[in-house]
């Protein structure tokens, strides 16, 4: 009899000993011998029905008691290294297959009748029906299945299916030829205790196995347990080996009598199966078996160069993804995450994505399913604060970072590229829990039930036990998917660096240029003011009234170019300075810049209004108060003659519940000076902040050379602030402006 099997070792598969269970099937005989005297030590128990004698009769004899001479003489040469896996030998009259390996220190023979299968003719059949899915293949899926069916009309079984490995041992069926029949397994996962441990590593070591008839008693070997070691004749190289228990229990709750299965072994690792399943027992022939594990062997060549080229297929798709998706971004700088999210299925294309953000600063641009924007942002948070290299991946996103378990229907996997070491710019891709994308391949009304004796080991509690080991996990990165966004990135980070070369080049080109041409331009014009001068006074009365006029004239002209030099030299000049920050009263600032333009304030009988006293913060005094020097020098300018005119100070604090938009910080001041002036119409709101622009001729409202708001804003922008105007005309400007943050 069998060893007995405890109910510990069945709930535990992974250590089930099934290379030990002592027993082999019906359809053949075992013999193993010592060497080299080759003396019988154990049989089957079944030798009397298959060689005549029964084991008492061979125990303790020489094998030559039961082989003819010819047999054991190729026998003895089998023996010889290397040893073949097969001979053909006779025996009590008959002829079999004799499988040869060695266990335990003994020679094991296992012999199964000789069957008419394996003629010349079904030879040759049988090499074309292996050669025939290799030629027609297309693509791996399409070569797997070509297998199958293969398989399936060389050997006749109901149902042939590959079943393939993930990284995790995880299992999925991904090509099935089965009879009408048959349950539909395709597309179906099974949880990696389906196939434990030990049984993957005999999988590995032997490639192929048969179960003729899972309902056949095994046959006990004899002696059960082999005196000098005190367990069973191991078994792990046996063909003939019997069943576990737990494996006929699952072949039963399939409703299946035979199986037989063929490893697909890559390089040295089991990469997947090719099994096979029978309604009644079948006892496939030995030679066609040998032929399916050629097959088998020769798949997983093809395997490897099908693959090659559907992964550089693969990345040729995703390269023209990338070009579609980067190459008009080239043109505009400041619109790059809008037009990158446009193009929201490119994106996610890139990397096989369900759902996609886009973070450059500011709020985060979402695409497709993803969590929402709050959670982004922290995610992002977070992820600024892990160290990696460029890109970052995960299939598991909530064990890493809790909250994401929240969310793991969209974002159990993510994928991350970095744009900037210096701030936490990212692109993030996401990916759904993959237990949510896949479903049952059969009726997914049905409910879960598993099968008697509250196994597991059925096809739907399989699938229920396999969606529970893998929730909270998306489908793995691939290699592919890591390339594509590498490289996304890369030719992301090109076009940012680009702009801001372009950019950074314009702005210092201009500002040399600028500062140059105001500095060479400087001394001559005062020259020519000075000339015009003596010239006027020496011989003015020479020139007589028109051409005195003719003087004054270009005198005017070459001071006013003069003041143009001087306020195209100051700008340029602001785009360099470096910031004087330091803690700032607001109130006695202002103070000081209103005693500056006094004159002119009165001069326009302008009224000044503080409501309410300004607060201290941090910023350059000098520059600022340039700022407001600008603003009360417009303000008073820019009236109707006649109005009673006047012009307000004042400020947004934080705590006035006002929404700014402009507001970078929700701490910050925002300053305004308002005035009840001409105003200004609204599509000059933000030319009125260029260089030289001006609404007015020079000499009206007092003239100016409108480069004031421009240094302006540029000095407000240094601090990382910003300026800008509300206003409606004929009633009035306000012009607010934020200050930023102190670097730290
Ligand atoms: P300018 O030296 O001409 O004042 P600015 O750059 O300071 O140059 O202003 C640009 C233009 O904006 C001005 O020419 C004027 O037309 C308009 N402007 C500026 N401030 C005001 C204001 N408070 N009210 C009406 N218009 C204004």
């Amino acid at each position: 009899m069998l060893p007995p099997i405890s109910e510990a070792d069945l709930s535990q598969c992974e250590r089930e000993p099934i290379h030990l269970l002592g027993g082999i099937q019906p359809h053949g005989v075992l013999l193993a011998f010592s060497e080299p005297d080759l003396t019988v030590k154990v049989v089957s128990a079944n030798t009397q029905e298959m060689l005549g004698r029964p084991p008492e009769a061979l125990l303790g004899r020489p094998l030559g008691e039961v082989l003819p001479p010819s047999s054991l003489a190729i026998l003895t040469r089998a023996l010889l290294p290397p040893t073949p896996e097969r001979v053909r030998i006779e025996a009590a009259g008959r002829f079999f297959v004799g499988l040869l390996h060695r266990s335990d220190g003994l020679g094991v023979l296992e012999l199964e009748p000789f069957s008419e299968v394996g003629s010349e003719e079904d030879a040759l059949a049988m090499v074309e029906l292996l050669l025939s899915p290799l030629a027609r293949a297309q693509g791996p899926l399409g070569l797997l299945q070509a297998v199958v069916e293969a398989v399936r009309s060389l050997t006749l079984f109901d149902r042939v299916m590959v079943y393939r490995f993930d990284a995790d041992w995880h299992g999925e069926v991904v090509a099935e030829s089965r009879d009408v029949t048959m349950d539909d397994l395709l597309g179906q996962h099974f949880p990696a205790s389906d196939i434990p441990a030990q049984a993957r590593a005999l999988y590995t070591r032997n490639t192929l196995r048969l179960i003729a008839d899972a309902r056949a008693a095994p046959v006990p070997l004899v002696p059960a347990i082999l005196p000098d070691l005190g367990r069973p004749l191991d078994l792990s190289d046996a063909a003939l080996r019997s069943v576990s228990p737990v494996h006929l229990e699952y072949l039963a709750n399939l409703r299946v009598s035979a199986s037989m299965s063929i490893s697909l072994v890559r390089e040295g690792e089991l990469w997947g199966l090719i099994a096979c399943h029978h309604r009644t027992p079948l006892l496939v022939p030995a030679a066609t078996r040998r032929a399916c594990d050629v097959l088998a062997r020769l798949v997983v060549l093809q395997l490897a160069s099908e693959e090659r080229a559907s992964v550089s297929a693969e990345l040729a798709r995703r390269a023209r993804f990338q070009s579609e998706l980067v190459e008009p971004l080239s043109a505009e700088a400041g619109t790059l995450p809008v037009a990158l999210s446009r193009q929201g299925e490119l994106l996610l294309g890139l990397a096989g994505a369900g759902g996609g953000a886009l973070l450059f600063g500011g709020a985060p641009i979402l695409v497709g399913a993803t969590p929402s924007a709050d959670e982004v942002v922290a995610l992002a948070g977070w992820l600024a604060g892990q160290h990696f290299d460029g890109t970052f991946h995960t299939a598991r996103l909530g064990q890493l970072h809790p909250p994401a378990a929240g969310y793991a229907d969209v974002a159990s996997g993510l994928l991350a590229v970095r744009l900037d070491a210096t701030a936490p710019h990212f692109v993030l891709w996401f990916r759904p829990e993959m237990a949510r994308t896949v479903t049952w391949a059969g009726n997914p009304q049905k409910p879960v039930v598993p099968g008697p004796g509250a196994s597991r080991l059925h096809p739907r509690a399989s699938f229920a036990a396999w969606q529970e080991t893998v929730r909270g996990t998306s489908l793995p990165w691939t290699a592919e998917d890591m390339a594509t966004v590498v490289g996304f990135r890369g030719a992301l980070v090109g076009v940012l660096l680009r702009h801001a070369a372009a950019l950074a080049r314009s702005n210092a080109e201009l500002d040399a240029f600028s500062g140059t041409v105001a500095h060479d331009l400087k001394e001559p014009l005062r020259g020519i003011q000075q000339y015009v001068g003596f010239l006027l006074e020496d011989q003015g009365e020479a020139l007589g009234p028109d051409g005195r006029q003719q003087l004054e004239e270009v005198r005017r002209l070459a001071g006013r170019t003069q003041n143009q030099m001087d306020a195209l030299f100051e700008y340029s000049r602001a785009g360099c300075v470096e910031l004087a920050w330091g803690e700032v009263d607001m109130h006695e600032l202002v103070d000081e810049v209103l005693l500056t333009v006094s004159a002119r304030l009165r001069e326009n009988q302008v009224e000044v209004r503080i409501p309410r006293g300004l607060p201290r913060v941090e910023c350059d005094r000098v520059r600022i108060q340039q700022v407001w020097a600008n603003l009360f020098t417009n303000a008073a300018k820019y009236h109707q003659p006649g109005e009673p005119r006047w012009v307000e100070v004042g400020f947004i604090s934080p705590a006035d519940a006002v929404s700014v938009p402009a507001r970078r910080r929700p701490d910050e001041y925002v300053f305004f000076v308002r005035d009840n002036g001409i105003g200004i119409p609204e599509q000059f709101h933000e030319n009125i902040f260029e260089m030289f622009r001006r609404l007015h001729p020079a000499h009206a409202y007092g003239g100016g050379t409108g480069a004031g708001l421009a240094i302006a804003r540029r000095l407000v922008r240094l601090h990382g602030g910003e300026l800008w105007v509300e206003s409606t005309p004929g009633q009035g400007s306000t012009f607010f402006f934020t200050l930023g943050e102190r670097p730290r």
